[in-house]
């Protein structure tokens, strides 16, 4: 098997078990991996550290497999992760319906970095994001017909990071029938229509899945704002929960007309709700000249910070929309405010939304801090993985 060694004094990530390996930590390979395949990662005086795939173009150069030096990393290592991450699932929904959409596989939490896999009632939907993933995908693929039994098997891996691998988007079936056009999905009684080929990510954001049923509670006789609707995630549980009226913002077309499906879907009152195409940044600033106000706010943006370099940028559009949020809070409002740009830790974040709270003039409480639903867990020694983030605040 090829071997990289690891440069002294750079090894101790990789013993407190963090699964990236950066290449800058890399001393020499020896023998000539393709991308792909497993490497064994040694320290400089040739002590065991961990097993994992090969990604030559990425700066990300090894992803853990394994720590274990008598695991092969073969068909049955993947059936054994695979197994494990299922039985996770199986404990946490019990109650898991024939329509319900869960995350099977989460990456780097569930021993397999660069593979995620989503159920949406019957099918599954793959993402493959590196070298290692794309490198076993035929074999992730079999186990998974076997182990679940699923009719159709669908790729998404159009990934911007997979430029960083070498790899090309790719979307298409994997196995089995084609997808229809649209899969209902329910969630806590809701019931979502989803793109599998061409909504975002794998078709929708299951890791908000308990922070929307949350919002439903807050929503009772509510004036709501949903900010980054997109196909109405937060505005169905609002309506079910009470909301007197719901306006959606997204800059999508198309995600608020199938916010729109998605709302007579549930036969509410699509009267109650107003859609609104545009950016959210402008919108917020007309509302507040327009001196409008409501109850509840939902600010669900995409990720502002996909590099480090970005994060300055990112900083400030949180604080901008948290800052407009807080003026158009009625009295007793209540904000939901996320960030889901792994870089920005959660200290920073939460003093962005206290910035902005105090340049609005607004006393804001903290009742609750969220994050990604059980599905999507973070392993402990890897906290990169805890990405998404969220207060509710209530204003005085
Ligand atoms: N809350 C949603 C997920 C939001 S994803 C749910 O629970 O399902 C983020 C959404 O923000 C996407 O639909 C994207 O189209 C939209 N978006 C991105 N930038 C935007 C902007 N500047 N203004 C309005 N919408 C934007």
């Amino acid at each position: 098997m090829p071997t990289a060694f690891i440069k002294p004094g750079r090894s101790k990530s990789l013993e407190r078990r963090h699964p990236w390996v950066f290449s800058g930590a890399v001393a020499r390979i020896e023998g000539a991996p393709a991308p792909g395949d497993t490497v064994k990662i040694l320290s400089e005086q040739g002590k065991f550290l961990a097993q994992g795939a090969f990604s030559p173009s990425s700066q990300i150069l090894l992803r853990v497999w394994t720590f274990d030096e008598g695991e092969e990393i073969d068909a049955a290592f993947f059936r054994r992760r695979l197994e494990e991450a299922f039985s996770l699932r199986r404990q946490l929904f019990p109650e898991k319906s024939e329509k319900s959409a869960l995350r099977l596989v989460n990456a780097e939490a569930d021993g397999l970095p660069g593979v995620v896999i989503d159920r949406y009632g019957e099918i599954l939907v793959c993402q493959f994001s590196s070298a290692g993933g794309e490198r076993w995908r035929g074999e992730i693929v079999r186990q998974l017909r076997e182990l679940t039994g699923a009719p159709t098997v669908y790729e998404r891996s159009d990934l911007e990071v997979r430029s960083k691998e070498g790899l090309p988007q790719r979307c298409g079936l994997l196995w089995g029938a084609e997808p229809p056009d649209l899969v209902e999905i329910s969630e806590y009684g809701c019931r979502f229509l989803v793109d599998i080929r061409r909504g975002h990510k794998t078709g929708f954001y299951l890791d908000q899945r308990e922070n929307r049923r949350l919002a439903g509670e807050f929503a009772v006789a509510a004036q709501v704002l949903n900010c980054f609707s997109y196909s109405g995630g937060f505005a169905v549980p609002a309506l079910k929960g009470g909301a007197e009226n719901v306006v959606n913002i997204d800059a999508s077309a198309d995600a608020l007309e199938l916010a729109r499906r998605n709302i007579l879907r549930n036969d509410l009152d699509d009267q109650r709700v107003t859609h609104l195409c545009g950016d959210v940044f402008a919108l917020l600033r007309r509302f507040r000249d327009e001196r409008r106000c409501f109850d509840l706010i939902i600010l669900d943006p995409p990720k502002f910070a996909e590099s480090r370099h970005q994060l300055p940028g990112a900083c400030r559009g949180y604080k901008d929309i948290n800052l407009l949020a807080f003026k158009l809070l009625k009295p007793e409002g209540t904000l939901f405010t996320f960030s889901c740009s792994g870089m920005l830790e959660p200290d920073l974040f939460q003093k962005i939304v206290a910035d902005a709270a105090l340049d609005a003039g607004r006393r804001a409480l903290v009742i609750k801090h969220l994050r990604q639903d059980a599905d999507h867990p973070a392993a402990l020694n890897f906290p990169e993985g805890a990405y998404l983030k969220g207060l509710i605040c209530r204003v005085r």
